[in-house]
């Protein structure tokens, strides 16, 4: 086995090996940029590492770092003239800030000297770079607490009279260079290494390593980046753009990341090296004043992003530190957008030519889709506006301002919607940011970690609004004279960045009144963008897109958004409010034949009129109902509060009468677990008169309608037996009215699944109720499941996300497999679709697709994601 690759042995198709910075800077190497020269160590190294804690390949490192330093002409770490490294992570998926990197690798008492000789005599920065290396080591290798260090800077500055790093001098570093020795001794129980190998050695050890820190490893959770992939390690010859000031370092894209607009955006910060930018330590000056200060590197730039932008055929993130007027190129990646800077960004490659719509569909998804449905604030009260920062992360978030990640994360757990207010993020807020609904910080741009992490999560951020005074002691900021106080409430607009004291009150977005048909699609970049993907997405797909509507008003909304029928209405809603009434009398009436069927009679207008409205707004398209499925006791009052009310009254002497029978009706139909219990076709097959009622209120509702097309469907069938005597009684009542009706059933329990080729004998279609086929293919309650243990079988990973949420291929979805695999050979003509939550879900879509179901069904506000990505999946 390889384990180690020059950048000139590389290239961007390699990331598994050399993760993404390894494979794209050996590819920019290959492309002739300005690359300093380096190597990779591998993946698989690291996959090795973490299994014996020993680093392999040691002789071909040595290799590779002799190579190098006769490519540079210097040694590591030599006292005279030495070489220095970064030593940086790098995995397959871009995990931004999650894991280590040291910079300045080689620097000793020895070799300082060396580098301030390089440097041209510049001592202050030779001691600068050192103190950096003790800082960074010390902290990521050696878990070194890195505020002491910080604490100690703080000291140096106050002793020199200065509030910047840039005010410090020569001696005052080297005092610094001195106190972190110390601290670093106190904290290790041993000297700062003088060996350049050996910190070298200790650095890639500790990079592999943060592969799996706590924070890198909630991060792959969240992102669903799987554990076992490991990173790779760069070793790259260092470039400074800590020289002075025609020095400086930067981060680039080439197009707005946030709007997706055409034209470079990126900070730059002269004097100081890659971190700063990053961290946002200090306040970065926009890119295009380099253009004033270092035309050449600026112009080079230019025209080096346009060079990538044409290789990668997409926006191009990049690092970038100019060394005394020369520009080096650090790392680039295709880089992370805003959801609507995916679809702008899209299109517009397809204008420029550069990928067809084809590819424009696969370049957005789903997810980025149901983002840009968030709700926007309405500013028509003109609420207060604290402050403006910079609007890294769409969306709008009302909560409780916190100031402490930990908090966050507790008042969330209460139920409180909250705003993480920071000065600026860093890898030890995840969990906190998570938790809220918006960040805002006040330091950093488009790309400090807060902005980038919440772009990644689709979580509002608003940050750098430099006017807070961010007091994070106090639990408070300032702005502007107000003093805003954890708990207070405030708006954050990450799309535009403005800042509000108080709530405001949100509306539909652009892409919401476009679906609603208030918005025309040209009036707006991001709009157009939208409708060309869709209506592209639309043609390829052959998955049909279908609604759950239980209301003719909501299946008016999923036909404006889309829907191409509904396919699945529950009608136990239809039994809900004043209508309860008459099912406590059917219920009551049990033994009753007479009272049943007079119950019975109350009902069935009620429903058929609620089917004409369904009818009417969908006419045209197949309407899927679904007989009554839940346990009837479900309607009758809790069994407490009637036992209470009977005794109130009996204690006042009082006939309890009606309540009384009500009582004994919830006693005599209680079950233990009612999810297994009397309640789908069981209900129809123990009940005399319930389907048969509402087959009736179908039937005579489809003659009322034109050119309407129900379809009845039968839940909770287990067995062919089951549904044939259902369908024998409907087509009783369909053959009194000349309507043409489908009947079919749901596929939910798994003994129907294994049975389909029976079943499939008495069904015109299947409709794969996924919630339930889950609980029932797992044995999981989910009440009872999801908020006690389910984070615990994340956590383990056994399940990478929640089966409830995409579809369990391996086992639930074998089970679709089978179902339409028999189904289809006993009847070629049987229709599939799939009506449970799954309907919705971008990975489960593709997965229906797939097996090759005939349509999906999902709430109105997922039907534009599922057309999407039913069209991503036929492409
Ligand atoms: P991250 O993945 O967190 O961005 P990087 O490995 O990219 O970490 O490095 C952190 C910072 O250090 C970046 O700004 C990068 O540009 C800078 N950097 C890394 N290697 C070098 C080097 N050889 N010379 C100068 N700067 C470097
Ligand atoms: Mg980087
Ligand atoms: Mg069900």
């Amino acid at each position: 086995r390889k384990f180690v690759y020059d950048f000139e042995e590389g290239n961007r198709d390699l990331k598994d090996l050399l993760g993404g910075k390894g494979a794209n800077l050996a590819e920019m190497t290959n492309l002739g940029l300005p690359v300093p020269p380096g190597f990779t160590i591998t993946t698989d190294a690291c996959r090795a590492f973490l299994d014996t804690g020993d680093v392999p390949g040691q002789r071909e490192i040595s290799e590779h770092l002799a190579a190098l330093e006769q490519k540079m002409g210097r040694r590591l770490g030599d006292s005279e003239d030495p070489l220095l490294v970064s030593v940086r992570s790098g995995a397959k998926f871009s995990m931004p800030g999650m894991m280590e990197t040291v910079l300045n690798v080689g620097l000793t008492d020895a070799s300082v000297a060396g580098l301030a000789a390089q440097a041209g005599g510049d001592e202050r920065f030779a001691w600068d770079s050192y103190r950096r290396l003790i800082q960074m080591f010390g902290k990521t290798v050696c878990d070194v607490p890195g505020a002491e260090f910080e604490h100690a800077l703080d000291d140096v500055k106050r002793r020199a009279g200065t509030r910047e790093d840039v005010g410090l001098q020569a001696e005052h570093l080297r005092e610094l260079v001195g106190d972190y020795k110390r601290i670093f001794r106190e904290h290790t129980g041993r000297d700062f290494p003088q060996d350049p190998r050996e910190q070298l050695d200790l650095a890639i050890g500790a990079v592999f390593r943060s592969w799996n820190a706590d924070r890198a490893v909630l991060y792959r959770r969240q992102e669903r980046i799987p554990s076992n992939l490991g990173t790779a390690v760069n070793v790259v010859a260092m470039v400074f753009g800590n020289l002075g000031a025609d020095s400086g370092t930067g981060v680039a894209f080439t197009r707005d990341p946030a709007t997706g607009e055409r034209g470079v955006y990126g900070d730059y910060l002269a004097n100081a090296q890659g971190e700063d930018v990053v961290a946002g330590i200090r306040n970065t000056v926009p890119l295009q004043d380099l253009e004033q200060r270092d035309k050449a590197s600026y112009d080079e730039l230019m025209s080096i992003m346009a060079t990538l932008e044409e290789h990668y055929k997409d926006l191009c993130d990049i690092e970038f530190t100019i060394e005394r007027g020369k520009l080096w190129m650090l790392q680039t990646r295709v880089g992370k957008r805003t959801a609507a800077a995916a679809f702008v960004i899209a299109t517009h490659l397809v204008d420029e030519g550069v990928i067809d719509l084809d590819e424009a569909v696969q370049r957005v998804t789903g997810a980025q889709l149901a983002q840009l449905m968030f709700p926007t604030f309405d500013l028509g009260g003109a609420p207060e506006q604290l402050t403006r920062g910079v609007g890294a992360s769409p969306g709008a978030a009302v909560g409780k301002a916190v100031f402490d990640a930990q908090h966050a994360v507790a008042m969330a757990k209460e139920g409180e919607a909250v705003i993480l207010v920071r000065r600026e993020t860093n890898p030890d807020d995840l969990p906190g940011m998570i938790a809220a609904q918006g960040i805002l910080t006040s330091r950093g741009g488009k790309t400090s970690h807060a902005a980038v992490v919440a772009r990644g999560m689709g979580k509002t951020c608003v940050c750098g609004a430099d006017e807070l005074d961010v007091n994070l002691h106090k639990g408070q900021f300032t702005v502007d004279g107000h003093v805003v106080s954890e708990g207070d409430v405030i708006s954050v607009d990450g799309t535009t960045g403005r800042v509000y004291l108080g709530e405001v009150p949100v509306q539909p977005s652009p892409v919401v009144q476009y679906f609603e048909g208030t918005l025309d699609p040209q009036a707006d970049a991001l709009v157009a963008a939208v409708h060309r993907i869709l209506t592209h997405a639309d043609e390829r797909r052959r998955l049909r897109v279908r609604t759950n509507a239980d209301t003719g008003a909501d299946a008016a909304r999923a036909r404006r958004f889309g829907a191409q029928g509904v396919g699945l209405c529950r009608t136990e809603h239809m039994f809900l409010g004043p209508r309860r009434e008459l099912v406590e009398r059917l219920i009551l009436a049990q033994s009753d034949p007479v009272k049943r069927e007079a119950a019975l009679a109350e009902l069935l207008p009620l429903q058929r009129d609620d089917f004409i409205e369904l009818f009417r707004e969908m006419a045209g398209l197949p309407v899927t109902v679904r007989l009554i499925d839940p346990p009837l006791h479900e309607f009758l009052p809790p069994l407490e509060q009637l036992a209470v009310k009977v005794a109130v009254a009996e204690e006042r002497g009082e006939d309890p009468g009606h309540d009384r029978d009500l009582l004994d009706a919830v006693r005599r139909m209680h079950e233990a677990n009612p999810m297994l219990g009397l309640r789908g076709v069981r209900l129809g097959l123990v009940i005399p008169g319930l389907f048969a009622m509402q087959v009736r209120a179908i039937v005579q509702a489809a003659a009322a309608v034109p050119d309407s097309h129900p379809e009845i469907m039968v839940p909770l069938v287990g067995a062919v037996q089951e549904l044939e005597t259902i369908r024998a009684e409907a087509e009783k009542i369909i053959g009194e009215f000349a309507v043409d009706v489908k009947i079919g059933t749901m596929i939910e329990v798994p003994r129907a699944a294994l049975t389909a080729g029976d079943i499939a004998q008495a069904a015109d279609f299947f409709s794969f109720g996924t919630n339930d086929l889950t609980q029932m293919g797992w044995g999981f309650s989910r009440d009872d499941v999801e908020g006690a243990f389910f984070w615990r079988y994340l956590e383990l990973g056994i399940f990478g996300v929640s089966p409830f949420e995409s579809i369990d291929r391996d086992g639930v979805g074998r089970l679709v497999r089978i179902a339409v695999d028999e189904g289809r050979a006993a009847r070629p003509d049987l229709h599939f679709g799939v009506c449970g939550e799954h309907g919705g879900d971008p990975d489960s879509v593709h997965f229906f697709h797939e097996v090759g179901l005939d349509y999906v069904s999902c709430s109105p506000f997922r039907v534009p994601v599922a057309r999407l990505e039913a069209g991503r999946a036929a492409i």
